[in-house]
Parts: C-alpha cells; sequence; structure tokens
C-alpha cells in the first residue's frame, strides 16, 4: 500500500493545470487518493480579447473552482497578482509565499511550470517555476522564513511541465481520465474562447480560412479546444505507446538519493 500523498500545483493562470496536466491530477485524486491543492498566482485579467477585466476576474475565479471541482482538488486557491505582471513581484516575496502554502498544505509532491524548459516565453510562467522549485527546495529548512504560521516541510518530488518539454521523461497514461481532462478544460469557458479567438487571429494574419473557426455557432470554442486537446494527448502519447498521455519532467528534491545511491522515490506513475 503506497504512503498517501499531498501534491500542491502552482501555476500563475486559471487554466494553465488543465492544459498541462489535469490528466495526472484526476489519477492522483481518483486512483491514489491523494489530496491535490491548486495555487494560482494570478487573476487572470488579460485572458480575453471580449470580456473587462474587471468580468475576466469574476469569471475565471468561478471557473477555476468548478474545474477543481470536476478534478476532485482538495482548494482552488487565487492570490491574485495581477496577470502579466508576476515579474513584478520581487522574487523573495514570490518564493516566501509560495513556501507558506508549501508549508500550510503539507505538500509532498510540488506540480507546475518548468523552472528550465527553453523557449518559455510568458514571463508570469517563468517567474511562477523559478518561484515554485526555490520554495520546494527550501521548505524544509527553519532558518528560511521562520515567520510562516506553519513548521518547515519536505518537499520529495517534482513533476514540472512546460510548452516545448526538455528531458521530460515520464509520461502518464491519461486514456482512463481524458474524458475529465477535456471537462475539466471546457469549464474554464472564458479562457477557451481566447484561446480560439487566438486562434482565429493569427490564421488572419497568416491569411488562412480555416472552415472549423468558421460559422459562429455559439459551441464552436467548445468543439475546437476539445479536438485540439485530444489530438495534442494522443501526439504525446504515440511515443510511447499510450492513446493519450501528459509529459513530465519529474525531478527528485532530496538527496537521499543521490547520496545512497538508491531509489527511494519514484513516481506514482510511468
Ligand atoms: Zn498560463
Amino acid at each position: 500500500m503506497k504512503r498517501k500523498k499531498t501534491v500542491l500545483v502552482v501555476v500563475a493562470h486559471a487554466d494553465d493545470m488543465e492544459f498541462m496536466a489535469a490528466g495526472t491530477v484526476a489519477r492522483f485524486v481518483d486512483e491514489l487518493g491523494y489530496d491535490v491543492y491548486e495555487y494560482i498566482l494570478t487573476d487572470n485579467s488579460r485572458g480575453s480579447y471580449r470580456l473587462s477585466r474587471e468580468e475576466l476576474i469574476r469569471v475565471s475565479a468561478e471557473e477555476a473552482v468548478a474545474a477543481g471541482h470536476i478534478l476532485g482538488l482538495r482548494e482552488v486557491r487565487l492570490e491574485g497578482y495581477a496577470d502579466g505582471e508576476l515579474d513584478r513581484v520581487e522574487p523573495y516575496v514570490l518564493r516566501g509565499q509560495v513556501m507558506a502554502v508549501v508549508r500550510e498544505v503539507k505538500a509532498d509532491i510540488v506540480m507546475g511550470w518548468d523552472p528550465f524548459a527553453p523557449y518559455e516565453d510568458h514571463p508570469d510562467h517563468r517567474a511562477v517555476a523559478m518561484a515554485t522549485l526555490e520554495a520546494a527546495a527550501f521548505a524544509s529548512n527553519p532558518l528560511f522564513y521562520p515567520e510562516h504560521a506553519h513548521g518547515p516541510q519536505m518537499v520529495t518530488e517534482a513533476y514540472w511541465f512546460a510548452k516545448v518539454p526538455h528531458n521530460a521523461g515520464l509520461f502518464v497514461d491519461i486514456s482512463t481520465v481524458m474524458e475529465k481532462k477535456v471537462a475539466s478544460l471546457l469549464a474554464h469557458d472564458c479562457q477557451m474562447v481566447l484561446t480560439v479567438d487566438a486562434l482565429a487571429q493569427e490564421a488572419a494574419a497568416l491569411g488562412v480560412t480555416l472552415p472549423m473557426l468558421e460559422g459562429g455557432d455559439s459551441d464552436m470554442h467548445r468543439q475546437v479546444i476539445e479536438m485540439g486537446i485530444r489530438d495534442h494527448c494522443a501526439k504525446v502519447g504515440q511515443a510511447v505507446g499510450m492513446a493519450f498521455a501528459e509529459q513530465f519532467r519529474h525531478e527528485k528534491l532530496g538527496m537521499l538519493d543521490l547520496l545512497l545511491g538508491t531509489s527511494f522515490i519514484e513516481p506514482d506513475f510511468g
């Protein structure tokens, strides 16, 4: 019987986790009974070509909670920093805030954007990624941020995801939970509209006509996203013989394995 673990997913935006890791999260919850918490650092207030920033803050928060409910998360916490401005926050402050949550929920595993993945263009992703790595690496040391309300916590594993994965050899089979991943992603309705608006803008810039983006069907964005995410996860899985997969760089954060030359820490899947 495996030890029950606690997972903290730390992301910049409301839909980051659902795009990159919702299938694996669903398996943590459904199969292993793990407690999974999500900590979203920004207010998502730049995620639309249609809504005002005020409307977006409200709607995206509601949608994040709904998506978390579908996945069975223990809590979805929004920190509320301005979207697109996370790099204005002092790294020391951001690291301390993430570490405080790591200690509060007693995270064994952190999951988030890979701090060392190449070609990441979003400053929020880069900022949250580095803060998460540093918070996880030093949360066990009582002399770091001794003012925190909760005591030190040893994080032993990290699951890093990236738009362009690098050294990411862990493939998690999400074939049995693909429907749940799609449902959690579609719960972020305003973000899916944005994604499809961005695709349409790109197509227009290139002067190409995509029939799937025409027609004005109010449900069109849902069909495009569902098709796109299924296609993407199928391509990721194809290389390793899985119908649908998510890909991670799995990192052991402690030094036990390194120093003793053994393997106490293995990923739960893959
Ligand atoms: Zn994002």
